[in-house]
Formats: structure tokens, C-alpha cells, sequence
């Protein structure tokens, strides 16, 4: 999401400022920071890097603070690095050339309503295209800042995200990745009078679009995940057979404490019947682990899980309280000594399963879309259901789609040979 905010503001800078990208801060007259704040590492890291870009900055180059934390700290950011120039909040970023001529602006209103704003057209890659489809969150998961960051939950008008990804396809992209806090929560809420919809109704209608090959999304919320998503999850070929499902833990007492919706048993029989329907659909997940009042007992359940579904990538984290949020003062605070010995074994755990399906891989045949160029003779691509996979190649395979077979296994990239 933050990619896809990021392209938002590089095309308004583009198009009303005539602003470039480069990669070289040294030479920039505008430094962007756009921030995370879902944990608290990158916040820290945010005040390190400020005074580091501010040490080596062109004379007179301005900086900014984008994103969820400008949100979250809006004018504290000033007040601790006072040569910063503006603070422009997660759900603002259509203000970013006003912003530019108001020193010290701090816009940051949560309830600011972007849902049908225009922005220009920009991307960085041309083979494949992020489309927002909903901004903010209306869920109140209690370790979340992203709903006070991002505020509530607004969709993007249908019309205009099938306009925008028929553009993006007219352009050479045969691959969308729609984006949103709770996909499968789609139209819930628009800001002006829309027909009744959903997100199914949203991918049947994108599936029709010419010269469209692929459909993702991230992330659809477990509890939304009804038999009519599923099924046409299923069923609709345009649709990769790849599944986020953000289980954060396998207790269920610990997803009540989460405020999550859902328990253990409705998440395993969401996966049971995900399989049922595609047997070879990939699983991913993001996993907390030692919440406040997580015992013993309740990180089992987060295994048991993990040794029956078998994600196909993990994304694993300590708890980390967050400001603003209902958990950061619940009592019984896992000690990190136990948090981190949590983590590892979590991490040991799904390593070894990803070895022993990687393993089972050699051979299989993939249609890979090729979307990325290493600078050392490969060129890489995705499967359907999400594999990374490298041939050995040149940028004439970008935007195309081969069958590859797989000739050699690693962790996150296997190696193949085109085959057709
Ligand atoms: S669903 Fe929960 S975890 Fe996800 S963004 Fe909303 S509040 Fe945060």
C-alpha cells in the first residue's frame, strides 16, 4: 500500500511540478520519507535516517514525512527534527504539491476522504499494476494503529477501478494486484450514493477486461472469507491461486484478546475448504507471537495451525505495542527472553516445512510471468500461485509468460529452464 502511495505522489509531483525520481539523495531537491508505523522498529528508524539525509542533503533540498507515522506523530515530527519541511499523513497524500509551497505544513486529518480523488498516472513497473480499491479500516483489532493512521474504511468507486486497471492494461500490464486494508470487505462503505456491490462483484467485473491475464489482491480478512469469495476465487481463471490469510495467532482466546473476528476452528475450516476447492493454492500468512497474555498453551495452538495448513510464507513478528491502540496497556506482557524463543522456534518450524515442499518441487512445470531483471543474467517471475522462479534471460522476457521447469530448488527463489 505504501508502494502504490508512493507512485500516487511521485505522478502529482510529476505532472504538476515537473519533479523526477532519482535514486541519488545527494542530488535531490525533495527527500520523501514515506513511513510505517505497524511496528515500532521503523519509527526509531525514521529519526535516524532523518538526520542522516539531513547531514548529507543538497543545500536548500526539502524534506518530507509521508505515511502512517506522520499520521500518528503529525507536528512531533517538527518539534523533534525542526528542519523537516512537511509531515503529509497516510490518508493526505493528494495534497503533496500544496504541501511542498507551505512550510511546515502538517496535514494529517484521518477523515479526509481521497476515495474518488484523480490522481495522475504513474508506475514503476509497466508489468504489473497496484490498484487501491479501499482506503482505511474499520476493524479495531486491538494491537492495530493502522485504523488512527489510516482512518475509516471508505471504498474506491467500482467504475473508477475498472478505469484504472483498463488503463494500466492498455499500457502493457497483463497483471493487477489490488490493494486494501480488508479486500473481501470491499464497498462497505463509499463516500458518494453507489449501487450495492462486493468484492466478488468487483473481481467478475475486472475479469472482463481485455488483454487482463492476472488478478491478485492483499489482503481479504479471514472472517470475511465466505463460501461466494471462495467459490469464485476458485472457479474464475484470471484470479492467481495464491491466498493471503493473516491468521495472527492460532488460540482462540488470544484472537478474542485480538479483537479478530474469528477463532481457530473457522480459520482451519476456511483453509480446508480453500483446499478442497484448489488443491495447489499457495498460503500465506502474518503471524504475531507472544501478544499480551499469550501462555504456553496458546502459542501450541499457533503451531498446531502451522503444522496443519503449512503456509507457504510466514510473515512473523514480536508483539509490539503500539500508541493509540487498546492493547498497549494490557497486563501480562510476555517477557522478550520467552518472546524471542517463541519467534525462533515459529521460524525454525516453518523453514523446515518450506524445505521439504520446496524439495517436492523439482521438476514441476510453471507458467511464470516475467516481471523482474537481475543485473547477473537472470531474469525472474511468479507462477500463479506465487512462486518466485529465475530463468537464465534477457529483458525480451519481461511481460511474458513461459513454462519453466523447475532444474533447481532454493528458499525464496527456485531456478528453472523455459520450456515453451
Ligand atoms: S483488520 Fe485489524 S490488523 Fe488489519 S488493518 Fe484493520 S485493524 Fe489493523
Amino acid at each position: 500500500m505504501n508502494e502504490r502511495d508512493t507512485e500516487h505522489m511521485l505522478a502529482e509531483l510529476k505532472e504538476k511540478e515537473n519533479y523526477i525520481a532519482t535514486d541519488d539523495f545527494k542530488s535531490a531537491d525533495l527527500i520523501l520519507i514515506n513511513t510505517c508505523s505497524v511496528r515500532e522498529k521503523p519509527v526509531a528508524k525514521l529519526f535516524s535516517e532523518l538526520g542522516i539525509f539531513n547531514k548529507k542533503k543538497k543545500e536548500g533540498a526539502k524534506i518530507g514525512v509521508c505515511g502512517c507515522t506522520a499520521s500518528h506523530l503529525g507536528r512531533e515530527i517538527i518539534k523533534r527534527a525542526p528542519y523537516v519541511s512537511f509531515v503529509l499523513g497516510a490518508r493526505n497524500i493528494s495534497k503533496i504539491t500544496e504541501v511542498l509551497h507551505k512550510p511546515k505544513a502538517v496535514e494529517i486529518d484521518i477523515n479526509y476522504d481521497e476515495s474518488e480523488f484523480a490522481f495522475k498516472d504513474f508506475r514503476s513497473s509497466k508489468y504489473k499494476a497496484y490498484i487501491n480499491i479501499s482506503i482505511g479500516c474499520d476493524k479495531s483489532c486491538t494491537f492495530c494503529i493502522v485504523p488512527k493512521t489510516r482512518g475509516d474504511e471508505i471504498s474506491i468507486p467500482m467504475n473508477l477501478i475498472v478505469d484504472e486497471a483498463s488503463r494500466a492494461v492498455s499500457l502493457g500490464a497483463k497483471e493487477i494486484f489490488l490493494l486494501g486494508q480488508n479486500v473481501n470487505n470491499y464497498a462497505r462503505r463509499f463516500s458518494g450514493n453507489h449501487e450495492k456491490t462486493n468484492f466478488t462483484k468487483l473481481l467478475q467485473n475486472l475479469s472482463k477486461i481485455d488483454g487482463l491475464e492476472r488478478i491478485r489482491f492483499t489482503s481479504p480478512h479471514p472472517f470475511h472469507m465466505d463460501d461466494e469469495f471462495i467459490q469464485e476465487f476458485a472457479k474464475n481463471p484470471k484470479i492467481c491461486k495464491s491466498m493471503h490469510m493473516p491468521l495472527q495467532s492460532g488460540s482462540t482466546k488470544v484472537l478474542q484478546d485480538m479483537k479478530r473476528g474469528y477463532t481457530k476452528e473457522w480459520f482451519l475450516n476456511r483453509v480446508q475448504k480453500l483446499r478442497e476447492m484448489v488443491p495447489d493454492v499457495s498460503i500465506s500468512t502474518d503471524i504475531i507471537v507472544a501478544f499480551a497474555g499469550e501462555s504456553e498453551k496458546d502459542f501450541e495452538d499457533t503451531i498446531d495451525v502451522m503444522n496443519q495448513v503449512k503456509f507457504e510464507q510466514v510473515f512473523s513478528f514480536k508483539y509490539s505495542p503500539r500508541p493509540q491502540t487498546e492493547a498497549e496497556f494490557f497486563p501480562d506482557v510476555i517477557d522478550s527472553d520467552t518472546a524471542s524463543a517463541r519467534l525462533t522456534r515459529l521460524q525454525e518450524l516453518h523453514i523446515k516445512q518450506l524445505d521439504e515442499k520446496n524439495a517436492s518441487k523439482l521438476g514441476n512445470i510453471y507458467e511464470v510471468y516475467f516481471e523482474e531483471l537481475y543485473n547477473d543474467g537472470f531474469v525472474s517471475g511468479r507462477s500463479d500461485n506465487n512462486i518466485v522462479i529465475k530463468v537464465k534471460g534477457s529483458e525480451e522476457l519481461l511481460g511474458e509468460f513461459k513454462d519453466v521447469k523447475i532444474i533447481s530448488i532454493g528458499r525464496t527463489v527456485l531456478t528453472g529452464e523455459i520450456i515453451k
